[in-house]
């Protein structure tokens, strides 16, 4: 049993040790359970296990039959998502409206042509709705990348928090009156050309219409 645990905690420190190395990017799936199994030489559950914690941590989100994706290098996130959930779902959505809104403001000042590449890339396969690259998409890709074009890490991280709380929160049933929505893809599309035209103020007029667009309230 004790040997048990020890392994668990070893596996632990080496997937984490893995992801803050960088082995695979932010928002990048990590290989399958099974091959973890094989790669570390451990169990199975050990893996799951792993995953687990580092989960909690806020580092890993399981996204049920799509795979485990990274959300951060370190568990700060992990720590400010916790904090976020102490507060209503209303008033998160509140603050991510506003980071929404800055993001878009800042990445039409801020785009490169590389993250604006990877924003044009991610709507082109939501648009298609291609099933070949529906497994490797991450839920939310859009605005994730969205906010890492604004240039601003402090930024990206309190949204990835944000996120990360209401994605928790749905999933353990304690939103029951907040569902994830269909994303409206004509106004990813707007907002899009107006970063690439690098028009601020259009892009955060339409950050800001378009925000919430990706949950439905029941209530
Ligand atoms: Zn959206």
């Amino acid at each position: 049993m004790a040997m048990g645990s020890e392994r668990a905690r070893d596996t632990v420190k080496r997937l984490q040790a893995d992801i803050t190395s960088g082995r695979w990017p932010i928002n990048g799936r990590i290989p399958t359970e099974a091959e973890l199994a094989a790669e570390f030489g451990v169990g199975r559950s050990t893996i799951r296990e792993a995953v687990r914690s580092l989960a909690h941590l806020g580092m890993l989100e399981p996204a049920p039959g799509r795979g485990t994706f990274v959300r951060s290098l370190n568990p700060v996130r992990g720590v400010l998502s916790d904090f976020a959930s102490t507060h209503s779902w209303r008033d998160i959505l509140d603050v991510r409206r506003a980071l929404e809104v800055q993001a878009a403001d800042l990445a039409a000042q801020r785009r490169t042509p590389e993250g604006l590449a990877k924003l044009r890339a991610a709507h082109d396969a939501d648009v298609s709705g291609d099933k070949a690259t529906e497994r490797g998409r991450t839920p939310g890709q859009f605005h994730a990348l969205l906010v890492d074009l604004s240039g601003n890490a402090l930024l990206a991280d309190l949204y990835a928090s944000l996120m990360s709380a209401l994605r928790e929160g749905m999933r353990r049933g304690a939103l029951d009156n907040l569902q994830p929505a269909v994303e409206r893809q004509e106004e990813h599309g707007a907002l899009l050309a107006a970063i690439e035209s690098g028009n601020s103020t259009l892009a955060a007029g339409l950050a800001a219409s378009h925000a919430c667009h990706d949950l439905r309230v029941l209530d």
